[in-house]
């Protein structure tokens, strides 16, 4: 039952009565339960090809690269870069689907974010090649939370920060380790947001429909996904951008043994 109302007063400030409306909303979530199931079953049904399919091309690199057939090498790598961006999609409705029906479980344990933001590294500087993605160097911290989420957010900003900014431009990745908590930053020379969208990125479905942005394909879930991830971490995250100049998305983590607020 959805119950909304409030207090009316006469105009000395003194108790008139209450007004509002209670409306059932049990048919309106089992809609929402359903249309996630279906969300999620059609992203399950999707993948199982696409896994296959990524191995049958992986395989037959391998076997050409032993014949020295560069062409087909090339065009081959073309394909899986495909491939994983056709799964990164479709993973991210998978995710979105568990978020909404309450599937998705923050488990907070203790690990080293140095070793994760290693892990990211060596996954970026083997993957990236259109960009200069540079890592600074920080003073490691003991982060209490869930490593492979935190591990999608920072993915999932790097990805970002390559997607909306030119080629060959730099991304670069910091953290700040303060008393207390840890801010990790990701910041790029791209298009940038405009004022009045800063906070709105963040939300369901939001994407920019601008000149610079408008042949840049997506489905506004990742800043979603990734603010809501760092709320259940008890952090926050934000944006600063200047349009055409760039934007650095920040996040803040609580490290071990104190409590974020
Ligand atoms: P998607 O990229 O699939 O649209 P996101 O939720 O990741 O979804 O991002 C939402 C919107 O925020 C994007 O459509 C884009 O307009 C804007 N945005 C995200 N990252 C950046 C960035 N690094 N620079 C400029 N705009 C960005």
């Amino acid at each position: 039952l959805l119950v909304d109302g409030s207090v009316r007063r006469y105009s000395d400030g003194s108790f008139a009565g209450h007004i509002g409306a209670a409306v059932d909303i049990t048919g309106l979530k089992e809609d929402e339960q359903r249309k996630n199931d279906f969300i999620s079953m059609v992203s399950h049904e999707l993948k199982t090809p696409l896994t296959s399919t990524l191995a049958y091309i992986q395989l037959s690199k391998e076997r050409v690269s032993a014949s020295n057939d560069d062409l087909t090498h090339t065009m081959l790598t073309r394909t899986e870069k495909q491939i994983r961006k056709m799964t990164g999609m479709i993973n991210s409705f998978l995710n979105l689907s568990r978020l909404e029906s309450g599937k998705i479980q923050v488990e907070p344990v203790e690990f080293d974010l140095g070793a994760l933001i290693n892990e990211i590294r060596q996954e970026f500087m083997a993957t990236i090649s259109s960009h200069k993605v540079i890592f600074h160097p920080f003073e490691t911290a003991c982060i209490l939370g869930d490593h492979e989420k935190i591990a999608q957010v920072i993915q999932n900003l790097i990805s970002n920060a390559t997607k909306y900014s030119a080629k060959n431009t730099p991304v670069e990745i910091s953290v700040i380790n303060r008393d207390g908590e840890v801010e990790i930053s990701v910041e790029d020379k791209g298009v940038g947001i405009r004022q009045e969208d800063l906070t709105r990125v963040f939300e369901r479905f939001y994407r920019v429909h601008d000149f610079e942005t408008r042949n840049i394909s997506g489905f506004g879930i990742g800043l979603y996904l990734c603010a809501e991830i760092i709320k259940r971490h008890g952090g926050k995250i934000w944006v600063e951008s200047e349009l055409g100049k760039g934007s650095t998305f920040r996040f803040t983590l609580p490290v071990c043994g104190k409590k974020s607020s």
